[in-house]
């Protein structure tokens, strides 16, 4: 026996986990079977890493030792003992890795929970998997023994009862690996009787790559799931992987069973969510593959392995093509990662564009959640620009809110004269009713896609046009639409109106780049228009919300010269001598657009022009 330096030191835990130890213990958390999940995922990580180190270290304390999980349980004294035989930790390890936060995933609940201050979602705390902490759920006081895999280390007893300290004290543990114990609260005694935990087990934990034992019976079943051929998977297999996988409480909206040979060999099981997972940000830049080497976990964070726009998809990949003792290191730099991730790519996209095609309800789905991602692969991936362009789905005038169709099937429904995909970019779908630019295609029964993500903005000028057909905003001046045409009769003769045009740019000024007559306005007497070559209105105001800098650019505006109000208007101008009156409903109709765009900033010029008229207005009415 090696001697104990049995010297007991007292520790004081970091300010935010004292935070976190306070929610967990004070809240009546509702899922507190969680503590189980927790803590086998914590040791199936320990084991993960041990068998990578035995591959590449030739130094390691009980290289023989088998790889498992044992739950012992005592029911009769409610005690709860999980050990298992990984990475262990040194005394340094256990103060930085327990009494520190050292891991996102209680960073950034401790993050969200900041940022909502009150209210605070208990349910939140098992999404956000805050690990060993939650056995303080359960228990008053834990104790955790350890020793490293580093042949030189010692073993160290941690102990705590999770409120401002913890205990740490050398020990004499013989293996390599970690135990936890602690005794149950009264009301949490269930948690030491082993036909609940093996349930809880089976839940949550079906799919840890190492048996676990509970009072020396395995429980789990340990295969790679996805090295089995297609039809011997059952859907419940399938659903149940990738709960246990993603923490989703849904079933995927989608999977894709992979096995690729040829350039790169490997077999995956992907899925596509219904809708973001409970990890999705935090996951998003490096959490979305598992790689498996020769059916051993490698590693969960490859950022390389997905391109961003595609970062929706979870799964497990595995590939014989690394050698059996490649390091961490080596792969991230490793040209198979790009080849695994061009093959991924295609195969995706391609598979989209098959469920696009067969099941429409669901494709509509994933559309609405990861659409907007998806979207961001047309401004960085040139090669597969066009196969993205076909994923793309839209809302549309002539369909219901929330329903989507594709470019190809708007063109399906095109009408006969029509020449281009029209399209307007809207901060929602009830904005769009303020917009009178929609009227003529409204009327005359144009369909227009409805495109409500600010990155509609950006790749709308990169898709430029679909099947020949180009892609025109109806916020934008277009020779389609401006000429005179068969409602000329109720128009205001040309010479009139240019009459009135030229006044009105008189009095607007440069506030306006010109004033020209309109065919698409209906209902409304004016509307503004960006020039051809310009942006459109709402693609400015998302530029501007980008940059606040930003200057949106000069409008045309157009007028409605079948419009009553208009009409009247060139009669008073022309027939009348009452040119304040002419120009201050020119102030006003203006400044209707400006409202309907929502960029009034300076409100009160208006609004006192306004006062004037009605005063003008209630003076003519009145019998003296
Ligand atoms: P997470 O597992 O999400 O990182 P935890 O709070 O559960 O967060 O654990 C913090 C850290 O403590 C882990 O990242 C790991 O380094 C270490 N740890 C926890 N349990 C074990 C274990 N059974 N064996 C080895 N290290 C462990």
């Amino acid at each position: 026996m090696e001697a104990i330096e049995n010297k007991v030191e007292e520790f004081e835990f970091v300010a935010e986990i004292k935070q976190l130890l306070d929610i967990i213990i004070n809240s009546l958390y509702t899922h507190p079977e969680i503590f189980i999940r927790e803590l086998i995922s914590n040791s199936s990580d320990a084991l993960h890493k041990i068998r990578f180190k035995r591959l590449t270290e030739p130094e390691i304390l009980n290289p023989e030792l088998e790889l498992r999980i044992d739950i012992t349980l005592d029911p009769e004294n409610g005690i709860f003992r999980i050990e298992d035989t990984g990475i262990g930790m040194t005394k340094e390890e256990v103060i930085t890795q327990i009494g520190t936060i050292a891991h996102s995933g209680t960073a950034s609940f401790l993050k969200n929970l900041k940022e909502k201050q009150e209210n605070i979602d208990l349910n939140l705390i098992g999404k956000f998997g805050v690990g060993f902490y939650s056995v303080f759920m359960v228990t008053d006081e834990v104790i955790l023994e350890t020793r490293s895999y580093l042949p030189s280390a010692k073993g160290v007893r941690w102990k705590s009862n999770g409120r401002d300290t913890y205990f740490i004290e050398e020990i004499s543990r013989p293996n390599r690996g970690t135990l936890i114990y602690f005794k149950l609260k009264e009301e949490f005694k269930d948690f030491a009787k082993p036909e609940k935990v093996k349930e809880i087990i089976k839940k949550y934990s079906n799919f840890v790559d190492f048996p676990i034992f509970v009072n020396n019976e395995k429980v789990n079943t340990i295969e790679a799931i996805w090295r089995k051929k297609k039809e011997e998977i059952s859907k419940k297999e399938i659903d149940d992987f990738y709960k246990f996988l993603t923490g989703d409480e849904k079933p995927p909206l989608a999977h894709l069973h992979l096995s690729v040979e040829g350039n790169v060999n490997f077999n995956a099981l992907l899925f596509i969510p219904e809708s973001p997972t409970p990890y999705y940000w935090r996951d998003f830049f490096d959490k979305t593959i598992n790689l498996y080497s020769h059916k051993v976990f490698i590693q969960d964070d490859n950022p390389d392995i997905l391109p961003e726009y595609l970062r929706f998809v979870r799964g497990v990949l595995d590939t014989d093509d690394f050698p059996l003792n490649i390091s961490r290191e080596t792969i991230q730099s490793s040209p198979l990662i790009s080849k695994i991730r061009n093959v991924l790519t295609t195969k995706i996209l391609n598979f989209l564009q098959e469920l696009s095609e067969n099941e429409k309800d669901k494709y509509s789905k994933f559309i609405h959640n990861f659409g907007q991602i998806l979207k961001g692969g047309i401004t960085i991936d040139s090669a597969n620009k066009d196969k993205i362009i076909n994923l793309l789905w839209y809302q549309s005038t002539f369909l219901k809110e929330n329903e989507y169709t594709s470019l190809k099937d708007y063109i399906s429904r095109m009408k006969e004269d029509q020449k281009s995909i029209f399209y307007v970019i809207t901060d929602s779908r009830s904005s769009l009713n303020r917009n009178p630019n929609l009227e003529y295609f409204l009327k005359n029964n144009y369909e227009v896609l409805i495109m409500t993500d600010p990155i509609d903005a950006l790749i709308v000028p990169l898709i430029n046009e679909y099947d020949g057909k180009p892609l025109k905003s109806i916020d934008k001046v277009d020779t389609e639409i401006t000429k005179r045409s068969e409602t000329d009769a109720g128009k205001l003769e040309p010479e009139i109106a240019n009459k009135l045009f030229d006044h009105m740019k008189k009095v607007l000024g440069d506030r306006v780049l010109n004033v020209q007559e309109s065919n698409r306005l209906v209902e409304s007497p004016v509307s503004l228009v960006a020039p051809y070559f310009g942006y459109d209105p709402q693609s400015e105001k998302i530029f501007k919300i980008i940059d606040k800098n930003y200057q949106v650019s000069k409008k045309i505006l157009e007028v409605n010269t079948s419009h009553p109000l208009i009409k009247n208007l060139a009669k008073l101008l022309i027939e009348n001598n009452v040119e304040h009156i002419v120009n201050n409903i020119i102030e006003q109709l203006y400044f209707q657009t400006l409202v309907l765009e929502g960029e009034i900033s300076e409100p009160t010029e208006y609004v006192k022009k306004m006062n004037e008229l009605l005063q003008e207005f209630t003076n003519k009415f009145l019998i003296s």
